[in-house]
């Protein structure tokens, strides 16, 4: 026992100041320690009754007149609040798809501005659909490009120097996630967009592990396009669409690959002919899955509200002090830290890598009531999603941990892994 890590997690869930948002989210079990709000975040107790609301008004009772009572402009609409969040003014981010299709769009979209160039660049902590994605894009667009994914050393951070000066005069596009997903590594978003341009590529930023725990300024860091999920800090549901961003200046410059009716000048001309609209809505395709989006409204509110400064503060506070414990209880048990030490190299979720990793991650679930999530090859990886987590999840956290290891609970589970880790 730590007596003294408890007091302190006590004292600092007293003084924080979004503790009062954990009530906003549905919690069944108040002995789970959830840390997996970086995979797909809790359920928002306002998203049932909006989603009540959707099932038996708009469609129900509204049936198809709804396109016309909000549902035809929910994509644009709840792109602008999100666009908020991730410091993009009006008309720049619409919700459809998934991340790996957006990423698509826009990946094939970019490389058509920059027809001379024959790189992209990515790298090694890179999500990898991302990278399939982009592998598929220069197949699509007949070999004539190439993918250098830059390496990290130690799995945890890049060399941002080295990095930097890999972008040169025949890179068409630097393509990265903002925050690892795995080690949790955070990129200068904003040094690499600038020295992006200043070498004349484009850049794609991938936010689905920052957007909603970190702040973004895309407007302010001058980026050209970006994409993210919106159910992990976002808390919008398994499977809910995600968004994407085109800087207004280059929304009529570019096309989507795909060329669908609501990214249509006038969809219901039904024109035979493609006309664009002239705005971000052209990489829009087909009908959005409403009820789904619909679903994503109540947790954008909710960090709107709680304000992403304080948001990220508690994020870093919550990972320093997890960052803590481990030193003291968990570094001689096995256990390595596998994310950056340093808070301006972080997101907010913290990598354990331990050789027995999957079973430990097996334990915690099965025995020890810890939802974290395993990533190989050896990754316990827990999020620490500040609207909801409290610091004396981190601490019980670190004791459950601790218990599995010191008392072997994790013997007793097959290394095999499951489908889903
Ligand atoms: C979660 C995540 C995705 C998810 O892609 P989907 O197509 O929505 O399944 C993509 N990229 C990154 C960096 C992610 O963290």
């Amino acid at each position: 026992m730590t007596p003294e890590g408890l007091q302190a997690a006590v004292q600092m869930d007293a003084a924080d100041e979004l503790a009062p948002f954990r009530s906003q989210f549905v919690s069944h079990d108040p002995d789970l320690l959830y840390m997996d709000g970086n995979s797909l975040g809790r359920m928002p107790r306002a998203t049932a009754q909006r989603l009540q609301q959707a099932i038996d008004h708009e469609w129900a009772q509204g049936l198809v007149r709804s396109w016309n009572n909000g549902w035809y402009e929910a994509p644009q609409k709840l792109g602008d609040k999100i666009g908020r969040l991730i410091g993009a003014g009006p008309g720049q981010v619409v919700v459809c798809d998934s991340t790996s299709v957006n990423l698509f769009k826009l990946a094939v979209a970019a490389l058509s501005l920059r027809p001379g160039r024959q790189r992209i660049l990515t790298d090694a902590f890179n999500f990898p659909s991302d990278l399939y994605v982009l592998q598929g894009c220069i197949d699509l667009l007949g070999g004539r490009h190439s993918l250098q994914v830059f390496p990290s050393q130690d799995g945890i951070v890049i060399d941002e120097d080295a990095l930097l000066d890999a972008i040169d005069e025949d890179t068409a596009l630097v393509t990265l996630s903002h925050v690892a997903f795995k080690s949790g590594f955070r990129n200068n978003a904003q040094r690499i967009t600038q020295r992006a341009h200043a070498a004349g590529a484009l850049v794609l930023w991938d936010l689905s592990h920052s957007a909603g725990a970190v702040p973004v300024d895309l407007d302010g860091w001058g980026v050209d396009f970006a994409v993210g999920c919106t159910y992990k800090y976002l808390n919008g549901g398994p499977g809910s669409p995600a968004y994407l961003y085109v800087r207004r200046d280059l929304q009529t410059a570019v096309r989507s690959p795909i060329w669908g009716w609501f990214g249509q000048h006038s969809p219901f001309a039904f024109e035979h002919d493609y006309r664009p609209v002239e705005d971000v809505r052209r990489f829009l395709a087909g009908t959005p899955p409403i009820l789904s989006l619909l679903a994503i409204e109540p947790g954008v509110d909710l960090l709107l509200e709680a304000g992403i400064d304080r948001i990220f503060r508690k994020a870093v506070s919550l990972t320093s002090f997890f960052i803590e414990l481990f030193d003291r209880d968990l570094s001689s048990l096995g256990f390595t830290l596998g994310s950056p030490r340093s808070p301006d190299q972080r997101g907010a979720h913290i990598s354990l890598r331990h050789p027995q990793g999957y079973q430990i991650n097996r334990a915690l679930i099965e025995e020890m009531n810890v939802i974290p999530d395993f990533r190989e090859p050896d990754n316990i990886r827990l999020g620490l999603a500040p609207l909801y987590t409290s610091y004396q999840d981190v601490w019980e956290t670190v004791q459950r941990l601790k218990r599995v290891v010191v008392e072997k609970r994790f013997e007793k589970f097959s290394p095999e892994r499951q489908a889903v880790t």
